[in-house]
C-alpha cells in the first residue's frame, strides 16, 4: 500500500503536470470508488473547474478546484498515470491534451468530494491523527500518544494517532530505533519515544528522496518504480542477515499485518 512518502512523490508529479489546468471532462467507470457523490453530482461540481493544487493529508491525495475539493485514497493498488489504460476506474480530462487515469485492481480506492473550505473537518480526513512534517507533529503531541499498552508497531500504523505511516516505514523506523515491535507503548522510556520520534521523520524523508518504495505495485505516475526498496533494511527481508549483526531479520505477524524485526537489535 502506498504510504507518506510514495504519496507525496505521486503529489508533486501530479502538480507538477495538471496545478492550473481546467478540467475538460470526466468519467467514473468504477461506482464503489464514490463514497459520497455521484458521477453527475462530481462533473456538476468538477468540469469547466480550474485545478488550483494537489495537496496530500497522510496517504490521502486532494485535487483542490477552489470551491470543492476531491479527496482520493489509493488504498492497496490504486495507481495513476497519464498514459492512457485498460480498464481504468476513472478518467480525468483537463485542458492541455493531459488526461488523468486511475488503474485499481482490487478496485479498494475511495473518492470523496468535499467543501474545500471544510475539507479537514469533513470525513475521510477529520478522524486523521498528528502527521511527520506538520505543525502537529511535536515530541509532546508525540509522546501524549505513546501513554496506552497498546504495541508500539500497532500504534505507529493506527491513522486516527499518527497519520500517513504504514507498514513498511512502521518497520524501518522501529529498527534504526532498536525498538522490539511488540514492546508496550507506554513502556518506552522518554529518549527511546524521542529517538523514535526522530527516526520517523528521517526515514520517511529518505524515502521521499529516493521516490518511494516499490516492493509490490507501487509505480510512479510514468510508470517508474521508486527506489528506496534498496534502502530497506528489515521490510520483506525475513532470514536475510541484520546490517548491524548479522542476526537474521525476523517476520512475526501483528494485527494481521506482518511486521519484519532484528530480534538481536531491537530491544
Ligand atoms: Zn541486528
Amino acid at each position: 500500500m502506498p504510504e507518506l512518502p510514495e504519496v507525496e512523490t505521486l503529489r508533486r508529479a501530479l502538480a507538477q503536470e495538471l496545478e492550473g489546468r481546467t478540467l475538460n471532462a470526466l468519467k467514473i467507470y468504477e461506482p464503489r470508488l464514490l463514497q459520497n457523490a455521484s458521477e453527475q453530482t462530481l462533473q456538476r461540481a468538477l468540469v469547466g473547474r480550474r485545478l488550483r493544487a494537489v495537496k496530500r493529508r497522510a496517504k490521502f491525495l486532494l485535487f483542490d478546484f477552489g470551491e470543492n475539493t476531491v479527496i482520493l485514497h489509493l488504498r492497496m493498488t490504486g495507481w495513476l498515470t497519464l498514459s492512457p489504460i485498460e480498464n481504468p476506474r476513472f478518467v480525468f480530462e483537463f485542458t492541455g491534451n493531459k488526461t488523468l487515469y486511475f488503474h485499481d485492481t482490487r478496485r479498494l480506492a475511495t473518492l470523496h468530494l468535499v467543501p474545500s473550505a471544510h475539507a479537514h473537518e469533513l470525513p475521510p480526513l477529520a478522524a486523521l491523527g498528528i502527521e511527520p512534517f506538520q505543525p502537529s507533529y511535536t515530541f509532546k503531541n508525540f509522546r501524549a500518544l505513546l501513554q496506552t499498552d497498546q504495541e508500539i508497531k500497532r500504534l505507529l500504523l493506527d491513522q486516527r494517532k499518527i497519520a500517513g505511516i504504514g507498514n513498511i516505514y512502521a518497520c524501518e523506523a522501529l529498527f534504526a530505533s532498536k525498538i522490539h515491535p511488540r514492546r508496550p507503548a507506554m513502556s518506552l522510556s522518554r529518549s527511546e519515544a524521542r529517538r523514535l520520534f526522530a527516526q520517523i521523520e528521517k526515514v520517511l524523508a529518505q524515502a521521499i528522496a529516493k521516490q518511494g518504495t516499490s516492493v509490490r505495485t507501487y509505480r510512479g505516475l510514468t510508470g517508474e518504480p521508486g527506489g528506496f526498496q534498496n534502502f530497506l533494511k528489515v521490510y520483506d527481508r525475513a532470514g536475510e542477515p541484520c546490517v548491524r549483526c548479522r542476526t537474521p531479520i525476523v517476520r512475526i505477524e501483528q494485527g494481521g499485518r506482518g511486521t519484519y524485526f532484528c530480534p538481536q537489535c531491537q530491544s
